[in-house]
């Protein structure tokens, strides 16, 4: 099922050795081999709070290797920015969802995605806009249909290259969204200059939700901050019935979790969007 991998990201302290093999075989499936199995991007819904209608998707990249079976991302993202493969990796994520928002485009279906880039893609900011451009223009997709999902570690990062990134990415037309928010340690004023439209709530304040008041509290103040920067708010990993109804009572704007949708294949979700459509 699609949490097949969830035993072996677990229980896997990847050895040194067992990194370099995965980095080895991720470099093959990059290169197209047989022996690197395939890579995938699945698709969860963002559904608005209120209605209940998808608002878009996030691109989690899937890996299915030919003798493990599907490794997380959990797993293989680590060795990918250990390994120098993290780049190419992007690079390949931003073609792979364009390329899926033009054939959605084509079956009928208007779409948005967001996917999420690691800090070392943001600290070449060149090479990054230019993917951006070349994949947008081959598949004629406005600017407007991608997000990118940073975490707020990166956000907060200090290196020039990667905040001239961010704005040269927010100049072109994406909408950015800070991933994982209440984990880090960023400014209410640092927050404010930042060129961004949306911020995730993590998953770990989620959770609590309904057996803490400390956890309401921190998300009740976050929402209401995000509103006041007139920035949306998206809460991540929502399970159950319970986290929804302490969400909606605080006017969250979107939620994302198992209790509406898990990641599935482009085509599952195509169906899936029909079904939820405003
Ligand atoms: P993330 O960006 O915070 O993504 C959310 C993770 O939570 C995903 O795990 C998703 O499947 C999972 N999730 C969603 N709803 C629920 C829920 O209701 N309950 C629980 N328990 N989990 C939920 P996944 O797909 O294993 O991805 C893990 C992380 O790997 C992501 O965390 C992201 O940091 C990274 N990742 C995934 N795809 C990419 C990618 O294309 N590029 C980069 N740089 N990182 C990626
Ligand atoms: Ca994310
Ligand atoms: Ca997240
Ligand atoms: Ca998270």
């Amino acid at each position: 099922g699609g949490n097949g991998f969830a035993f072996f990201e677990a229980h896997m302290q990847a050895g040194v050795r067992e990194q370099v093999e995965l980095a080895r075989d991720l470099r093959a499936a990059l290169a197209g081999e047989p022996g690197g199995g395939t890579l995938a991007l699945h698709y969860q819904p963002k559904v608005a709070t209120e209605e209940g209608d998808i608002t878009g998707v996030e691109a989690l990249l899937r890996w299915q290797h030919p003798q493990r079976g599907a490794v997380g991302p959990g797993v293989f993202i680590p060795v990918a920015e250990r390994f120098g493969l993290i780049v190419p990796l992007g690079d390949w994520v931003i073609a792979e969802a364009c390329r899926q928002l033009a054939a959605w485009r084509d079956e009928g279906l208007q779409m948005r995605v967001a996917i999420n880039l690691s800090v070392q893609q943001l600290r070449q900011p060149d090479a990054l806009v230019r993917r951006f451009e070349e994949a947008l223009a081959r598949h004629a997709i406005a600017p407007g249909q991608l997000t990118c999902e940073i975490t707020e570690s990166v956000a907060m990062d200090d290196a020039s290259a990667t905040q001239r990134a961010l704005q040269r990415l927010a100049t072109l037309g994406l909408a950015l969204s800070i991933d994982d928010f209440g984990t880090g340690y960023s400014s209410l004023a640092y927050l404010r200059r930042l060129p961004v439209s949306q911020l995730k709530i993590d998953r770990s304040f989620v959770q609590d939700l309904e057996t803490s008041a400390d956890a309401r509290a921190i998300v009740k103040a976050v929402i209401e901050l995000a509103h006041a920067l007139s920035l949306q708010v998206v809460a991540e990993g929502v399970e159950t019935e319970g986290q929804a109804a302490v969400l909606r009572g605080k006017r969250c704007d979107k939620l994302q979790g198992f209790l509406f949708a898990r990641p599935m294949p482009a085509e599952e979700l195509s169906r899936w969007a029909r079904d939820h459509r405003g």
